[in-house]
């Protein structure tokens, strides 16, 4: 059972890494940001609470995302682990986390603000699927539609030039702090976010000392 938490900026590949990592390790994803935009798509009740918020780039109540986080992990559909991405984002979180669970690591994505502005707004979600494409790395087959289902792809509404810079402080202010909590106790291995995806979740795979990137099918396919 392997239990791991990811963190980064905005635009630092959490969404990427984590899905390349739980694909090879039959790890459980579980994006507290994916679940918060499939609550608003699908016009729920929680949906509607947290769209305004969202949008804005502001962090949703911590009651809620709490909660999210508790009633996922309650599934218990993680038999061989899970990777959890977008949680804790502030020290009160952190707090409620290690009360709860115990985690075998933390990947720290490294990636300058610089780099965020250029990677966030050149990326493109599919409204069907939720996957996530970054035009100036991996652009789709047909422009405009998703590889896996068809979709359409479109900006993601935090995605603005404001909502961004409100993350971005958002990040340093809070977020940065929780890292700091983590290295106290050893967990965090910090990995360069800048390098091409397979090569950074190599990095991450040698870092925590799991088996490499197979070199054909799965995760490690290019
Ligand atoms: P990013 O990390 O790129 O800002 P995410 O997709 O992880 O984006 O999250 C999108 C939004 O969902 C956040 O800006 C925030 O409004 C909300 N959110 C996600 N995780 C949390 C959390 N742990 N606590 C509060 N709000 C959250
Ligand atoms: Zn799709």
């Amino acid at each position: 059972m392997r239990k791991y938490v990811i963190m980064g900026v905005q635009g630092s590949g959490k969404g990427t890494q984590s899905e390349l990592l739980a694909a090879d390790l039959d790890l459980v994803h579980i994006s507290v940001g994916d679940i918060f935009r499939w609550n608003v798509t699908n016009h729920t009740k929680m949906g509607a609470q947290v769209h305004r918020l969202m949008a804005a780039g502001e962090l949703v109540g911590d009651d809620l995302a709490e909660s999210v986080v508790q009633r996922r992990l309650a599934e218990h559909d993680w038999n061989f682990g899970f990777i959890i991405d977008g949680f804790p984002r502030n020290a009160r979180q952190a707090e409620f986390f290690l009360e709860s669970y115990d985690i075998d690591g933390v990947i720290h994505l490294d990636l300058p603000d610089s780099e965020v502005r250029r990677r966030v707004f050149g990326r493109r979600l599919c409204v069907n699927c939720g996957m996530d494409y970054n035009l100036l790395a991996d652009s789709p087959a047909v422009p405009g539609r998703c590889d896996s289902c068809g979709g359409e792809l479109v900006t993601r509404e935090d995605d603005t030039a404001e909502a961004l810079a409100v993350r971005l402080r958002g990040y340093h202010e809070k977020t940065n702090p929780v890292l700091d909590l983590f290295r106290r106790k050893e967990y965090v291995i910090t990995v360069d976010a800048r390098p091409a995806k397979d090569i950074v979740q190599q990095e991450i795979r040698t870092r925590l000392g799991l088996p490499p990137v197979k070199p054909s099918g799965g995760a490690g396919e290019r």
